[in-house]
């Protein structure tokens, strides 16, 4: 990728707090006018990250480019980033129009430019009829839509988000989540926002980089973090899956044949060069369909269900006492099966991934 297609480029980053180290040579890109979110686990080092771009955090090793140039030694309000915090330390005292052009005062725009600006941005969140209120008088989702209008009223090169979404209720999260992405699209800017959870993550980034203790894990799409997990840690945090302990008969290239729990052969993808041995094989829930027992990839006896509206889902346990979740979509004609009764499953070709620990 040509270099001027980069917004922000991570290179071998290492962050020592003390004899602690919580990020462990990162490297990564992030494009210009995408949506990239830092997904992973409290104290994966997410946060770390984001900061140490923001500048607030200096790093022990390693570089961060902002369009090309090394930031490294420039101080937080002369780097051409900003930053959307958890809570949104709105001044009180001050209205959603004042509030907004605080940050361009300080950084010697007029005041009538200033509040130019200001109403412009407070049009692109929709909060223009709101300009004279006092932050306590809006609702949180309104009050989050500020910070994040003064955030982009300096129109930053790239915005910071971390964790901006977890105060607010999970209904108003969801409905903000569209917002988010559609004001990412429309002003064009690099977003890159830090959530631990994993549904955010994947409806609303172009690209994720999945962390856990200070290292990322894999970086792709959505879909391909989600359908296409490179190993164990990845295929559990981001949604749910069977991890099933297989034998691996042989390994050609990216294809596996393996021996799954009671014995019936099995091919599939393969996340990366295994040696023949034993591993493991995650296979989606919604990725496995009920067949007639016997003649099917694995026998299990069903344990339980769980009532989840769209689906519902069976907990069974198959001969060799491993425990699987299997989800059927909830319709009038889904055929649930008892509680005690055996049932055959059969793994979606291509689907089930072996994977590396
Ligand atoms: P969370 O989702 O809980 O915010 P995170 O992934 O953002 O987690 P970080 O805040 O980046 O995690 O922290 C990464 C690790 O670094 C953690 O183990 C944390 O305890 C440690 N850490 C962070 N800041 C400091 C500090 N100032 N001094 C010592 N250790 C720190």
């Amino acid at each position: 990728m040509a270099s001027q297609d980069i917004a922000v480029s991570v290179d071998q980053v290492v962050k020592h707090y003390g004899n602690f180290t919580a990020l462990h040579g990162v490297s990564l890109d992030i494009r210009e006018s995408e949506f990239f979110t830092l997904l992973g686990p409290s104290g994966c080092g997410k946060t770390t990250l984001l900061r140490a771009i923001a500048g607030f955090e200096s790093v022990s090793e390693g570089h961060i480019l902002l369009k090309g140039e090394d930031l490294t030694g420039l101080p937080p309000h002369q780097r051409p980033v900003n930053t959307v915090f958890q809570q949104y330390a709105l001044f009180p005292h001050m209205t959603v129009l004042e509030n907004v052009m605080f940050g361009l005062l300080r950084k010697g725009w007029s005041k009538v430019e200033a509040v130019r600006r200001g109403q412009d941005v407070l049009d692109l969140v929709q909060l223009a009829e709101f300009a004279k209120r006092k932050p306590t008088q809006l609702s949180g989702g309104q009050q989050q839509r500020v910070a994040l209008a003064r955030a982009l009223a300096p129109r930053p090169e790239v915005l910071l988000l971390d964790e901006p979404l977890s105060a607010l209720d999970l209904k108003l999260r969801q409905s903000v989540r569209s917002e988010l992405k559609a004001l990412q699209r429309e002003t064009g800017i690099a977003f890159i926002f830090v959530t631990h959870d994993q549904e955010e993550a994947l409806t609303m980034s172009d690209r994720i980089a999945v962390m856990s203790n200070g290292r990322v894990q894999q970086i792709g799409s959505p879909k391909e973090i989600y359908e296409a997990p490179v190993n164990r840690f990845v295929a559990d945090f981001v949604g749910e899956t069977n991890l099933l302990d297989v034998e691996i008969a042989s390994i050609d290239g990216g294809t596996a044949s393996v021996v799954l729990p009671g014995g019936t052969p099995f091919t599939c993808p393969a996340a990366t060069v295994l040696d023949p041995g034993r591993g493991h094989l995650s296979a989606r829930p919604e990725r496995i369909r009920i067949t007639a027992p016997g003649d099917a990839h694995l026998d299990a006896v069903v344990t339980g269900h769980t009532y989840l509206g769209t689906d519902i889902q069976l907990q069974v346990r198959l001969s060799d006492g491993e425990v699987m979740s299997v989800r059927l979509q909830n319709s009038e004609t889904t055929s649930v099966p008892e509680v005690g009764q055996t049932i055959g499953l059969q793994l979606e070709e291509g689907a089930a991934r072996l994977l590396a620990d």
